[in-house]
């Protein structure tokens, strides 16, 4: 059984949770990642479909801020990501529309799933999987941690990248996390279906759904080195969609998903077959806390991740790194 104290204790490996990680690690801190999930990356998800990776949470990402191109410029120079794309086309008037050209902005992908980012960010850190943690409370000076099974850590500082209103429910004691999660912004959800195509191959790498039920059509396959034998496209839902959808007929809600892709683009949308319906219960916050990084209680308590700023993989990245830069210099 475990029975550990440490400088930080980390709940999630996402890549905020795994940013914090590192930067904690790098400058000598004693430091755990603890994540309920048998794999890292949290939402930067990839399901494996026959040995295929399909990037079921995330799809790409932007690097905005000179701190994460440095980031992302070390994961091109070590094959972790590439550009994949320039700029989407916009599903908009029930059609298809070209690109905005002044939208030149590369977008990044993982040739083997977006998990690779979690992947390259948690190597060498003391990362506990399926450690779910239940309870968070003030002991002293420091915090006790209690997770699913009985696992028990003590830690003088606690960084919490689990949405925030998960977050309530087991740190609720702590100073201002209450209050904090009854004043952030909800969090819509995201139904993802993937679907394998045995149509042609659309001229197009993803499209952005500006209206309607759609909010993003990706050709997973194209992420890939090689052309897989098995070809996915996913479909996201809009968060009107998914939370409207969420607790019914999933299969349901996929077919309307499938049929409205199919009318978008005939020619090779219509022949898809569902493989795999997700739920992102706590997809994306409805308007992330744009003018800050993380929030730090006056006990310790750091809450971290895409709540904050874009509510992005840029934005977790970022949060991670903002808030052990804090930490480091108290
Ligand atoms: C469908 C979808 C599509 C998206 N598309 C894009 C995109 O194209 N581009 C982009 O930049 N961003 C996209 N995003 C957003 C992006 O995925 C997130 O911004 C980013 O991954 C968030 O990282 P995070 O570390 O803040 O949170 P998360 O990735 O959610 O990490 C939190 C971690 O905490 C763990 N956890 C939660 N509760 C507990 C607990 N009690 N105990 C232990 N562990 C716990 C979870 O398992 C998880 O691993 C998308 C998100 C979704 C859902």
């Amino acid at each position: 059984m475990d029975h550990s104290s440490v400088d930080v204790c980390i709940i999630g490996a996402g890549l905020s949770g795994l940013s914090a990680g590192r930067a904690l690690t790098a400058a000598g801190r004693r430091m755990v990642v603890l994540d309920k999930s048998r794999g890292l990356g949290g939402r930067a998800a990839t399901r494996r479909i026959d040995g295929i990776p399909v990037d079921h949470g995330a799809q790409f990402f932007t690097a905005r801020s000179g701190a994460f191109q440095k980031q992302t410029e070390d994961w091109l120079q070590a094959g972790v990501c590439f550009e994949w794309s320039r700029g989407f086309p916009q599903a908009a008037n029930g059609r298809i529309q070209p690109p905005d050209s002044a939208d030149a902005h590369p977008r990044f992908a993982c040739a083997d799933g977006m998990t690779a980012l979690a992947k390259s960010l948690g190597q060498g850190l003391d990362v506990r999987r399926e450690h779910r943690v239940i309870r968070v409370e003030p002991d002293g000076d420091e915090f006790v941690l209690e997770c699913e099974g009985g696992a028990i850590f003590h830690a003088g500082t606690v960084f919490c990248s689990a949405p925030m209103p998960q977050t309530a429910t087991f740190a609720g004691e702590v100073a201002g996390v209450r209050q904090e999660a009854l004043t952030a912004s909800p969090i819509e959800s995201c139904l993802a279906v993937i679907a394998e195509t045995s149509g042609p191959d659309p001229a197009w790498r993803g499209v952005q759904g500006r209206e309607g039920n759609l909010a993003w059509i990706g050709a997973d396959f194209s992420k890939r080195r090689e052309r897989p034998a098995r070809r996915f496209i996913v479909l996201h839902g809009s968060a009107e969609f998914s939370d409207r959808h969420g607790d019914g007929d999933l299969d349901a809600a996929a077919r309307i998903l499938l049929h409205d892709a199919a009318a978008l683009d005939p020619e090779t949308l219509s022949s898809l077959t569902p493989r795999h319906i997700q739920r992102w219960r706590f997809a994306r916050s409805a308007q992330p806390l744009a003018d800050r990084a993380f929030r730090r209680s006056t006990t310790g308590f750091y809450l971290i991740g895409d709540a904050f700023l874009q509510g992005k993989i840029e934005s977790a990245w970022t949060s991670g790194q903002a808030a052990a830069a804090d930490f480091l210099a108290r």
